[in-house]
């Protein structure tokens, strides 16, 4: 970085390799992160947790098709099903903070084992005991920076969230049109009625087709009866 102050420490022999570290992280003292995670470890985790939730999504969608029975896609079941999969998405917004676990780690849990060992939480040299201030790189912090839940952890979610319930909906729109195309397919070799399950997830809703050829899936209703004069009973024994 041209142009940039180092290291003030870089005063004696020792100015060498200083400024040969400086070059290569920030300057301890600028406005810089001198312990900002990895790109790499961070753009890999992210990707992990989007995929993670993209494959929640495409599930839940697809689910969520078959149970309403039916064939083929209409915008309004397409709506239905989304709507559903973006209700369901509720359920994953404790993953929020699970995506910082990476600038947690290098940020505040690394830090802290490394002032717990006597050494600087920046970049890891041995302080010398009664110093307050590194030798190597000049970071006079003491305490770990403090990670913190807030607007940037929810905007980091609300992105991750968004790319994969897109790309969950998406796939999942392509796989259960696939299905019905093979099913159709199948059905033309059958030649009369013939009947099968959905692909996974959605085993548990069967595809038909009857001696006329009329396509159908029916819907899925929870099976048995229930009781109309069933009441709550208390306990037997334990009358107050
Ligand atoms: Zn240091």
């Amino acid at each position: 970085m041209p142009g940039r102050p180092h290291a003030s420490t870089a005063k004696s022999s020792s100015s060498f390799t200083t400024n040969a570290y400086s070059s290569i992280s920030a300057a301890p003292n600028a406005v810089g992160d001198p312990s900002r995670p990895p790109g790499l470890v961070v753009v890999t985790f992210r990707i992990l947790v989007g995929a993670g939730l993209g494959f929640y999504f495409f599930v839940v969608f697809c689910i969520a098709r078959a149970s309403l029975g039916g064939f083929g896609m209409s915008t309004f079941l397409f709506l239905k099903c989304a709507a559903v999969s973006l209700i369901m998405g509720a359920f994953m917004v404790w993953l929020a903070p699970f995506l910082e676990l990476p600038e947690i780690w290098y940020r505040h849990r690394l830090p802290s084992k490394r002032l717990a060992r006597g050494e600087c939480p920046d970049c890891g040299y041995p302080r010398a005991p009664g110093t307050t201030r590194c030798a190597e790189c000049g970071s006079e912090r003491n305490s770990p920076p403090p990670w913190q839940f807030g607007a940037r952890t929810i905007r980091l979610f609300a992105i991750v969230a968004t790319v994969s319930f897109v790309a969950g909906c998406g796939v999942a729109l392509a796989w259960i049109a696939a299905d019905e195309r093979a099913f159709v397919r199948e059905a033309s070799l059958a030649r009369g009625a013939y009947s099968r399950e959905r692909a996974w997830p959605m085993q548990f809703a069967p595809l038909a087709i009857d001696d006329a050829g009329t396509l159908s899936a029916p819907t899925i209703a929870i099976e048995g009866e229930r009781d109309p004069n069933w009441r709550p009973r208390r306990p037997t024994g334990n009358v107050e």
